[in-house]
């Protein structure tokens, strides 16, 4: 079986924006935003040559709630391959989840799930891709990320770029099995851990 780092995208890989309009952080809307946070592609470099699949699972409602494409997705997704090939990184699966319980889309209005605090797409994935989810990781900036991962039975790391993005209940829900302030810093976590440890019951 395989082992994966489960990648949440913005806030991890590329920078969450301000939204001005919500008070929030949120994903870029156009290919311009869109920027890699550093040491990111040296960071998916380190996962591969580890060998394990490089994953990534995010909930992207954008084109429910009518603020983007398909188009658009499509091209953020090749615009980050391409980012990455240059440096010799790669993903070996990225899945979304489209859907919002407020869609303004019919199709997409969804009680799915797929949606992250819910596992679907890292029991998709695993399913797909025959990943062993006790062997995984779930790294993310969000609570809603390490809810996801530990539904999946993964090991967990809260990416915590942005503690602003935390409101109290949410933080007080959450119990990752490691913090790190930023990908290569949680990767790092990986490389030690991955030889397994006290912490595995199997
Ligand atoms: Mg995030
Ligand atoms: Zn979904």
């Amino acid at each position: 079986m395989n082992r994966a780092v489960f990648l949440d995208r913005d806030g991890v890989i590329n920078a969450a924006l301000h939204n001005p309009l919500e008070d929030r952080l949120d994903t870029p809307y156009r290919l311009e935003d869109f920027r890699l946070l550093s040491g990111v592609v040296q960071a998916v470099r380190a996962i591969n040559e580890m060998g394990f699949l490089a994953v990534v699972v995010s909930n992207q409602p954008g084109v429910a709630k009518g603020k983007c494409d398909y188009a658009f997705l499509e091209a953020v997704d090749a615009e980050l391959t391409a980012r990455l090939a240059r440096q010799g990184a790669h993903l070996d699966a990225i899945y979304y989840c489209l859907h919002h319980p407020d869609a303004i889309d019919e199709s997409l209005r969804v009680d799915c799930d797929c949606r992250k605090p819910k596992p679907g797409l890292l029991l998709q994935a695993a399913r797909e891709l025959d990943i062993d989810l006790a062997g995984s990781f779930m790294l993310g900036d969000s609570p809603r990320d390490i809810e996801a991962g530990l539904a999946a039975g993964c090991q967990t790391i809260l990416v915590d770029g942005h503690r602003s993005y935390f409101r109290l209940g949410e933080a007080a829900r959450m119990r990752p099995h490691w913090t790190a302030r930023n990908l290569p810093a949680a990767v790092e976590i990986v490389r030690c851990m991955q030889g397994g440890g006290p912490w595995r019951s199997s």
